[in-house]
């Protein structure tokens, strides 16, 4: 119970990587804001919850991306559950196509989600972090944004911006008591992964030492660690779990 008495807001909780940190605070005692894009989907994932754990759980429907209302929904998440400890930005989304064929809308909507989506989560949240002089960030990144992936200028672009903004909150927030940290995933078994060709599929596994695409759960359990107590002495940070892939 690690987080027994904490509230954790966690963005594309609706599946997936979001799902399943979202399912881990609940179990280790934390109250969960599940945001998504759909409402569906944040409901689904906020009923389990409370179906396992009554009451720890509530869904926001929002766009990341959209500043008034990520802006709103934070005025409302605090009215709920009157403070909150944990924000883990995982909400994103993909458009992948060679840089001479990528389209303004899909380059547009890459970085508005990815990047200034995780902007407009933690300008809505730093504030009640920086009065209670405690908080833990969490952005989910990528392997592609520390090595750059061939079809995804976009993507690759916009999880490279997450860790240049993620080290600058670490250094604006760490005399308050807060960390900002990364955990960047390689490949992981989700929907985003697998709309990908059995081709590409293979040949990335081949890239892989473990031999084997990660599960949303190898993420999570990252996430708790840098959520958690063991870790108030680390911030600015890139945790890769990607089963070997960038070493
Ligand atoms: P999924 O496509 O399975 O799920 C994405 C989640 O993000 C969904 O809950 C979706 O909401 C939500 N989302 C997308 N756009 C928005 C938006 N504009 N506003 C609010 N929520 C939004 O993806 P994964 O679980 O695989 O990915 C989660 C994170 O991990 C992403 O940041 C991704 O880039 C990163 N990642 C994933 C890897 C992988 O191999 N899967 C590898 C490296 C990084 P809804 O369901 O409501 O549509």
């Amino acid at each position: 119970m690690r987080f027994a008495n904490q509230v954790a807001v966690v963005t594309g909780a609706g599946r997936g990587i979001g799902h399943a940190i979202a399912m881990m605070f609940a179990s280790e005692g934390a109250r969960v804001a599940v945001v998504s894009r759909n409402e569906a989907n944040a409901m689904r994932t906020a009923d389990q919850i409370n179906e396992l754990h009554a009451g720890l759980a509530k869904a926001y429907a929002v766009d990341v991306a959209n500043r008034g209302a990520v802006s709103t929904m934070a005025e409302q998440i605090l009215a709920d559950f009157s403070r909150v400890d944990i924000l883990v930005n995982n909400a994103g989304v993909t458009r992948d196509g060679l840089s001479m064929r990528l389209s303004e809308e899909d380059w547009d909507t890459v970085l508005d989600t990815n990047l200034k989506g995780v902007f407009n989560c933690i300008q809505a949240f730093e504030r009640p972090m920086i009065k209670q002089r405690s908080g833990r960030i969490i952005n989910i990144g990528s392997v592609a944004g520390l090595m750059g992936n061939a079809g995804q200028a976009n993507y690759a672009a916009s999880k490279a911006g997450v860790l240049g903004l993620s080290k600058t909150i670490a250094r604006e927030l760490a005399s308050r008591g807060i960390t900002c940290n990364v955990v960047a995933p390689g490949f992981i078994e989700t929907d985003m992964t697998d709309v990908l060709p059995a081709k590409v599929k293979e040949a990335v596994v081949g890239q892989i030492p473990m031999g084997t695409f990660g599960k949303p759960e190898h993420i999570a359990g990252a996430v708790a660690f840098l959520a958690s107590a063991e870790a108030a002495y680390i911030t600015g940070q890139c945790l890769t779990v990607d089963g070997g892939m960038v070493m």
